[in-house]
């Protein structure tokens, strides 16, 4: 359940995704394999359960499994064995209209697989209920080669045995690429959101500890060293000292500057903390500790597109030696 936020904090929409890209292994490998050429494969443990998905080691005992080359094929049809309702998938899930989370325990298996079941609605899934594999049209070597599951109308057949597999393919598949995404709903708070207000008419604020005194940007509502509430707002910047800085060589994916830039800690006038900005208006060799800078905005922008010299003297070194 989604928290409502505190009063008079902002929400904005945030999305965090990344490629991931791992290896297989033997065991999971062959699985894979297997679903592109629309076989579905277990293993067979030394008691004789079979495991469908195939694990890597026996659940029971923790003993290796990929080595003893104990694959079993079992049957693309199977029994519901338990279920939810899923009224809203979300995107990336298996079918984009309503359908049922189902474990399925297949014919010849002894697990069961988590997978969606395309069913009319709730009314129609059962525990207990036959049904069978949907193949995708084209598959790749992943769990997605099962499009889903479907009611299965003909009359329940003898269960199968699983049957002996030499679990080998030509070109066997030996890495997934699962692309990672999570959306939230990111609130930042009652400090940030004030902070973030400001930043919005072009103005830099930080907050002081009634403790330490010390102005903390950007304010997280407590100071991290004393534990205690900071509430007194104060105006920071818009110039400051570069207190230290890195050169970036490499371009990161969709971002619009070149390389090489200067990405520097910044020490706003009236601050105890640096924060992060990109340095510009100078020579990327010539940026330097000590360096005197100012926020620059571009219209429309909330946080300064960057930070340019002033022109002043650089700062010396005992003025933001403490703040390194
Ligand atoms: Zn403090």
């Amino acid at each position: 359940m989604q928290a409502d936020p505190a009063p008079g904090s902002l929400t904005a929409p945030l999305t965090l995704s990344f490629p991931f890209t791992r290896s297989l292994g033997p065991v999971l490998g062959t699985f894979l394999t297997g679903l592109r050429e629309r076989v579905v494969l277990g293993i067979r443990t030394p008691a004789g359960r079979v495991l469908v998905p195939p694990t890597e080691y026996d659940p029971a005992t923790g003993a290796g499994l990929g080595e003893t080359g104990a694959f079993v094929e079992v049957a693309p049809t199977g029994t519901v064995t338990t279920w939810a309702w899923n009224p809203a998938p979300r995107p990336g899930q298996p079918l984009a209209h309503p359908f049922a989370w189902v474990l399925v325990r297949l014919d010849g298996a002894d697990t069961a697989l988590l997978h969606a079941l395309d069913a009319p609605g709730p009314h129609a899934v059962r525990t207990g209920q036959r049904v069978r594999i949907r193949w995708a049209a084209e598959r790749t070597g992943a769990i997605t080669d099962i499009a889903c599951f479907i009611p299965d109308p003909a009359p329940a057949a003898p269960p199968r045995p699983a049957a002996p597999h030499p679990g080998t393919f030509p070109d066997p598949v030996t890495t997934l690429t699962a692309p990672a995404r999570l959306d939230y709903t990111h609130t930042p708070g009652r400090a940030q959101s004030r902070h973030l207000t400001a930043l919005a008419r072009h103005e830099l604020t930080g907050e002081r500890c009634p403790a330490c005194a010390k102005v903390l940007v950007p304010p997280r509502g407590a100071c991290p060293t004393c534990g205690v509430a900071t509430t007194d707002v104060v105006p920071v910047g818009p110039r400051g000292t570069v207190t230290t800085f890195c050169i970036v060589n490499i371009k990161a994916k969709d971002l619009a500057i070149d390389v090489p830039y200067v990405y520097a800690h910044i020490l706003l006038d009236g601050a105890d903390l640096p924060l992060h900005g990109r340095i510009d208006g100078i020579p990327h060799d010539q940026v330097r500790m000590g360096l005197r800078v100012e926020a620059v905005w571009t219209p429309g922008t909330r946080h300064p597109a960057h930070y340019r010299p002033t022109g002043e003297p650089d700062a010396p070194y005992t003025a933001y030696e403490e703040h390194l």
